[in-house]
């Protein structure tokens, strides 16, 4: 058993529980109980005083990639699998330490991170939960090369029925498409759509038939209308958006747009040790992304959050950066992304059964910080501590 006691609490991130402090039980690796603060009684060697901190539920990365380091993509892509496998797990860890208890990868090579996520809920290794898509399905598009073998690509809807159930066979848990141009592909135009809507068709069919959720790649509008027509769960960027992809998003009820600052930010704050293609086409992008966000809050439009970590060097577990580009640039309060990155993401990535809140009966997956980051976000660089799975993180 495991009591954390006198911990400020989140009322939005806490469920069945309504006071501001309180003693948080966790026990076989479940949250048990929030008692009143102060009043569980446990041996001395169970007990965390969290007085002065505040625990949250453990925050949700839904996208990044664990395989890529950030630095040249073209080197990376011919280092050996097993070098790259510790670099994952280090990538993954960087993560977790940070307080970001699940990681969504959307785009392997070599089963790598596939593999990973097998070690880690074995228990062979601590890191966090890694819901997978194993590699990207993308039409033949000028630069692919780039990405080595994490590009699978496909050019008719037969194609893609026989691509995503190839995925399906390796045992992904999402299935990760291109739908337009991409900043880090050089050959990409960012908004333009790149797959025709009867490729992206039969491949969410299929995925469907597969049980397996949809994750698109789309920084256009007429790409974000695509995904949202063909029941695509989340809108990877979801960049450019006019006002019917707003009316389409608030309609669909099941089509969230997952935005990610942090690369363009990082492009065009740090350009110096960037390909020139990825800072022209950033800055162009870093003001309609801002323009989108604004549309969602006005709207009230749930989102998700994301960082597309392995983007540039020491993005994993740099998550502030991103909370301090929503809250600084587009406006959102820290309470807001906080919720976007727990309670929202584990709704848009459905595993909201176990994860996302405070709430007796799900997963001890925990992050207490020292002071209060729904007020200023900074205080998220202060980690005080993690648990995983009920187990206090050591790394
Ligand atoms: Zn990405």
């Amino acid at each position: 058993m495991l009591v954390l006691r006198n911990a400020r609490l989140i009322q939005e991130l806490t469920e069945g529980y309504e006071d501001r402090y309180g003693d948080v039980v966790v026990d076989k690796g479940i949250i048990q109980e929030i008692r009143p603060a102060k009043s569980v009684s446990a041996s001395e060697d169970e007990i965390i005083d969290l007085t002065g901190k505040t625990l949250m539920p453990g925050m949700i990365e839904a996208h990044l990639h664990l395989d890529l380091e950030g630095s040249n993509t073209f080197e990376e892509n011919v280092q050996p699998d097993a070098y790259r496998t510790v670099c994952c797990l280090q990538r993954a860890q960087d993560n977790l330490r940070r307080g970001y208890t699940t990681v969504r990868d959307l785009g392997d090579r070599n089963n790598i991170t596939l593999g990973l996520a097998r070690a880690i809920r074995e228990g062979r290794v601590m890191g966090p939960d890694v819901l997978v898509s194993g590699k990207i399905l993308t039409p033949t598009e000028a630069g692919n090369e780039f990405f080595g073998d994490m590009y699978e690509e496909a050019d008719s809807p037969l194609e893609y029925v026989k691509a995503v159930r190839r995925q399906y066979q390796m045992g992904v848990d999402w299935i990760k498409i291109m739908g337009t141009g991409a900043v880090m592909n050089p050959g990409g135009t960012p908004g333009n759509a790149i797959i025709f809507e009867e490729e992206l068709a039969a491949a969410c069919r299929t995925a469907e038939y597969a049980g397996l959720p949809v994750a698109v790649h789309c920084h256009g509008s007429e790409g974000v209308k695509m995904c949202i027509r063909n029941g695509v769960r989340t809108v990877e960027h979801s960049s450019i958006v006019d006002d019917e992809c707003i009316r389409m998003y608030k309609e669909s009820g099941k089509s969230f747009p997952i935005p990610t600052m942090s690369p363009m930010t990082n492009f065009v704050e740090f350009p110096d040790d960037k390909p020139e293609h990825y800072v022209r086409k950033a800055k162009t992008l870093l003001g309609k992304i801002v323009d989108g966000l604004h549309a969602y809050k006005e709207a009230g439009i749930k989102i998700g959050w994301g960082t597309d970590a392995g983007v540039y060097v020491g993005s994993h577990g740099n998550g502030i950066y991103e909370f301090r580009a929503r809250v600084n640039m587009a406006g959102f309060t820290p309470l807001e992304c906080l919720i976007q990155a727990t309670k929202n993401n584990a709704e848009i990535l459905m595993i909201d059964d176990q994860v996302g809140t405070i709430a007796c009966g799900k997963r001890a997956n925990l992050a207490a910080f020292s002071g209060n980051p729904d007020e200023n976000i900074d205080v998220l660089d202060d980690v005080a501590l993690v648990v995983k799975a009920g187990e206090i993180v050591k790394l």
